[in-house]
């Protein structure tokens, strides 16, 4: 066998994508450090120096990196998409897109996306009352939408129709026949003339992990009878100029753009008959939808998508001119609520791989005394004296080993020797890895042996707070080791979590093709902290993250380019996670109650004498310094108190 080639850092692009996926965005120095380029051009950053700055400042990871100039340029790419498209098609209309707000709901968030919107008009949409309350407070642009979806009861129409009479270009979008008749009753009631949008329940099936939002059995939506109804009571309350939008919305992360096209396609047919029937109209909202290609594929496997945003932009205009054109009807503004699509990008999470669990390794000593037969015979498969074939011989390994478990459940088996029939089964599979490693065609049972073997790395992070969607939808997101990357990951290994749930793990990877079962990684170095981050997390999961384990939110720190300096950047803002007694307080417990219960109890034990009052007053220390502390481990070598957290420099006005 020939030495491997060295390994370089352009190996570690490759094998970890970060091209694929992470376009101009990412890059590996010589040193093996991932740096990310907030803007896409030269100017980059260090992720290890992002960390290291908010470690000075007491925060350690887990840790959110949002790098806040990335989602700038997300909102600026898809508004010039569409202006782009909207030129070369000639189309006579504009772009109004609006930023649903609860793909992430941080107020950090929201308000960089309509900063960097505002030249462009871009809006927000919302989908209940808190996020209509945050939208209404943040919208000051007169001339950008506010888009209101979702369920509403009466408070919530008030409140959309008070934005009208402040001005804001407030639609309610109707998706229950219910709705129609309190929005109608309500505007008389408040003196305001509404603007009106139908959720039109298509056809056209989404498809992919997020499918179920269309189709008959969706449960938004209007179908054609519906429409039809809501038409004949809104003429018939002389409302009917307030009709003015069409939308529909077939599902999150499409991956095929010819499900989009055709969606498009079936919508602005509605739109059309609604222009026909008399009513104004002017907008057509095409809804979310736009992927992310997290596996860097660029194909229509579901954590992936065949098409890129430009591409999206044009096809949305260029189906929507042809079917208005062909049915002679006026080009409406066209509306996109792409959530995912902005924000997914800018956020990466941290963490720390803290442990290590292998597959029993050790030495095997036969040499004292005679070994149990079991043990000679699986040494003699291990020393393959019989010349059998790599699958007999794991066969052979797997039986022997089974019949081990079996003698030691009856009694018929020392601790010892269990242990030793372990190592040796663990010891011919690795071997007969080693063997296979240049073949090509692998029996299906012994491919499975990598992931047999794979080491299992235990990382400082809950899967349930910070990656939900992969215990729940089996969405891959890309995870990479974000320094020794000039090093060759020699490793195979999955990632647990730190609850105590087995769900609580990352055991699929992206890949080129298909999914890879194993992610290489380096070994530890001692004393050192080896850093592992999951990218493009910024979409939906912070906030459907739960509490399991009581972890809870992670610590965050919000970083921009140094405009001055050329590699330079500042963290405008960091926040802590979750300290314990927070999380307690959301689940009824009192930090100061619990402190005082245990104090009872200390002193009991004191007076009892069986606590020195020294040791006792070093308890209640203890217990009362760790609720305020946080949740997450604290790895061996950092054990110092926990320093205050002081909030770093506020970014200049103007910027
Ligand atoms: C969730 C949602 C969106 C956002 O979808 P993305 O695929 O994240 O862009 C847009 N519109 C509506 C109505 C939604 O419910």
């Amino acid at each position: 066998m020939s030495k491997p080639s060295p390994w370089t850092t352009k190996d570690a692009e490759d094998y970890y994508g970060f091209k694929r996926w992470g376009g101009n965005n990412f890059s590996v120095d010589p040193q093996g450090n991932l740096c990310v380029h907030p803007k896409g051009d030269h100017r980059k950053i260090r992720i290890a120096d992002i960390i290291k700055e908010v470690e000075a400042s007491g925060l350690k990871p887990p840790l959110t990196i949002r790098v806040q100039d990335m989602l700038r340029q997300r909102v600026i790419q898809i508004n010039e998409a569409f202006r782009k498209a909207i030129d070369e098609e000639g189309y006579e209309g504009r772009y109004r897109g609006v930023f649903p707000i609860k793909v992430n709901q941080l107020r950090e968030v929201v308000e960089e996306i309509l900063d960097a919107g505002e030249e462009y008009d871009f809006g927000l949409e919302a989908g209940s009352k808190p996020e209509l309350i945050i939208a209404l407070a943040l919208l000051e642009n007169r001339k950008a939408l506010l888009i209101c979806n979702g369920y509403k009861d009466e408070e919530y129409i008030e409140l959309a129709l008070m934005g009208r009479r402040l001005g804001k270009q407030t639609i309610i979008v109707v998706e229950q026949l219910s709705e129609i008749d309190a929005i109608i009753r309500i505007a008389r009631r408040m003196g305001v003339q509404p603007q009106i949008g139908l959720r039109v329940k298509l056809t056209t099936a989404g498809e992919g992990k997020w499918a179920d939002s269309t189709g008959e059995n969706a449960k938004f939506g209007l179908t054609a009878s519906e429409i039809v109804e809501v038409a004949q009571r809104l003429t018939k309350a002389r409302m009917k100029d307030a009709l003015r939008l069409v939308h529909f919305h077939i599902g999150s992360q499409v991956p095929n753009i010819g499900t989009i096209k055709k969606a498009v396609v079936e919508a602005t047919r509605f739109y059309c008959e609604l222009k026909r029937m008399g009513f104004p109209m002017g907008l057509l909202d095409v809804g979310g939808g736009l992927g992310i290609d997290y596996d860097g594929s660029r194909s229509a496997y579901e954590s992936s998508m065949n098409y890129s945003m430009e591409g999206y932009a044009r096809d949305v205009v260029a189906n929507i001119k042809q079917i208005c054109e062909e049915s002679n009807v006026a080009l409406p503004d066209i509306v996109s609520e792409s959530g995912r699509a902005l924000v997914a990008p800018h956020s990466i999470l941290i963490f720390e791989a803290v442990d290590r669990i292998t597959r029993d390794e050790g030495k095997v000593d036969l040499s004292k005394g005679k070994p149990h037969q079991l043990i000679s015979e699986l040494e003699a498969i291990r020393k393959n004296k019989r010349k059998f074939d790599p699958l007999e011989r794991y066969h052979d390994a797997k039986e022997k080993r089974e019949e081990a478990h079996a003698r030691f459940s009856l009694g018929n088996l020392k601790l010892e020797e269990r242990a030793l029939a372990d190592r040796l089964f663990w010891d011919i599979c690795r071997q007969i890895r080693a063997d296979l490693a240049h073949t090509a065609d692998i029996p299906d049972e012994l491919a499975r042996l990598d992931s047999m073997l794979a080491e299992q790395y235990v990382c400082n992070f809950s899967v349930f707070q910070s990656l939900l969607d992969h215990w729940a939808l089996d969405q891959l997101f890309p995870i990479a080791p974000i320094h020794r990357l000039n090093e060759r990951p020699t490793v195979q290994a999955t990632l647990v979590d730190i609850t105590c749930d087995s769900d609580g793990k990352v055991d699929d990877f992206i890949d080129l093709e298909d999914v890879r079962k194993t992610l290489a990684l380096h070994p530890f170095k001692a004393g050192k902290p080896y850093y592992i981050g999951a990218f493009m997390v910024g979409a939906y999961q912070d906030i459907m993250g739960d509490l399991h384990n009581l972890f809870g939110r992670v610590n965050e720190a919000h970083v921009f380019l140094e405009d001055d300096e050329a590699d330079g950047f500042y963290i405008e803002e960091s926040i802590p996670g979750y300290s314990v007694e927070r999380i307690l307080g959301m689940i009824q417990y009192n930090a100061e109650d619990l402190c005082r219960m245990l104090k009872r109890q200390v002193d009991k034990a004191t007076k009892a004498d069986s606590v020195r009052p020294r040791e006792g007053v070093a308890m209640v220390d203890l217990y009362e310094r760790l609720i305020r502390g946080r949740t997450y481990l604290i790895p061996e070598r950092e054990e110092k108190p926990v320093k205050p957290v002081k909030l770093k420099k506020v970014r200049p006005k103007g910027k």
